[in-house]
């Protein structure tokens, strides 16, 4: 299949102003289309905008390197004890701001075959200091059958004693989700466990058909972690965090981390400041349960791994920080 046009894809979105030219399609369900008619923090994050023509010379195209790094097709190295797997380039819906914008949607880019996920075990089998594999992409729940025979044969290897799935389909498209891949889940989950971090940024984001398939999923007995990027004019204020994170908390998905918004070229306009995170993040840790308190994080732009930031409750310098190989990074 290639590569679906802006033009192309958006054909059943009516209320579309025409796209900037850009990497990223555009696809929003039926399920987000109608949530963003109530809900501008849904629109904002799926909807493009011609700010996503701006780009100053600090963005990056692959501002965390990962493509230095890929060892076998599909396979990121990047850490000595896990790696990162790319099933697909595929989602249920596109966001705006994405991390991986030079390629997600690029569906020739990367489609994975049985022989690309042999060629994935030869080599984790021969890093035996490898322990935990990262499921990522794209969304790899909207490519079932792959994921469920990645994870057959994976989770089989003794070495590897940790799975952990990132997707946003919940949010993005519930409806996607079949009793087939939750079933593989559950199985599994069995023998070693599954981690399942979905990706949240609103409250809105809580509909019924999310909440009716996350209930479901932790039925499989997997651990449900969360992940939130700040973004400017949807999620920067103490209130819609606390909301958030608290009823995360209460449906039993533990927050994990929130991330400053990488300066990804096209998606500059999602950055908060990080003074104002900062601010936000102290009155969420002073006010909110522990179990509710995601890890504040920044990724560092040169590939170097995720720094925890400091809050308010520290005297500190919040120009720069050193990243884990000590190399001094100017904040964005
Ligand atoms: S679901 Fe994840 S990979 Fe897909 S567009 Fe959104 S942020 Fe990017």
């Amino acid at each position: 299949m290639s590569k679906k046009t802006a033009t192309e894809i958006t054909n059943n979105i009516q209320d579309l102003e025409e796209p900037p030219p850009s990497n990223l399609a555009v696809l929003i369900s039926p399920h987000l289309q109608k949530l963003a008619k109530t809900s501008p923090a849904v629109r904002k994050q799926f909807y493009p905008c011609d700010k996503e023509r701006n780009c100053s010379s600090k963005a990056f195209i692959d501002p965390l390197l990962e493509d230095q790094f890929i060892k076998t097709k599909g396979l990121i190295h990047k850490y000595p004890s896990r790696v990162l797997i790319e099933l697909t380039l595929t989602c249920a819906s596109y966001c705006r701001f994405c991390t991986r914008r030079r390629m997600v949607s690029d569906l020739q880019k990367l489609q994975i075959t049985e022989k690309d996920i042999d060629n994935m075990i030869k080599y984790l089998k021969k890093h035996p200091e490898i322990n935990e594999v990262i499921f990522s992409g794209g969304d790899p729940l909207t490519v079932p059958q792959t994921l469920q025979l990645a994870l057959q044969k994976i989770s089989k290897l003794p070495s590897i004693r940790i799975l952990r799935i990132h997707t946003r389909m919940p949010i993005s498209n519930p409806i996607l989700a079949k009793p087939d891949l939750l079933n593989t889940i559950a199985k599994i989950n069995k023998e070693k466990p599954i981690y399942l971090s979905l990706h949240f940024e609103h409250p809105d984001e809580l509909t019924k058909e999310t909440i009716k398939l996350v209930k479901k999923i932790r039925q499989t007995g997997a651990i449900l972690l969360s992940q939130t990027v700040f973004l400017k004019g949807i999620n920067d204020s103490y209130e819609v965090l606390a909301k958030l994170f608290t009823s995360l908390a209460q449906l039993g998905i533990r927050p994990y981390y929130i991330y400053h918004c990488d300066p990804v070229k096209g998606a500059e306009h999602f950055m908060v400041s990080f003074i104002k995170e900062i601010k936000i993040m102290t009155k969420i840790r002073a006010n909110l349960s522990g179990i509710a308190y995601p890890t504040y994080v920044i990724d560092t732009p040169n590939g170097a791994g995720k720094i925890p930031v400091p809050l308010d409750f520290w005297k500190f310098e919040k120009k720069q920080f050193a990243d884990f190989n000590g190399k001094k990074i100017v904040v964005r």
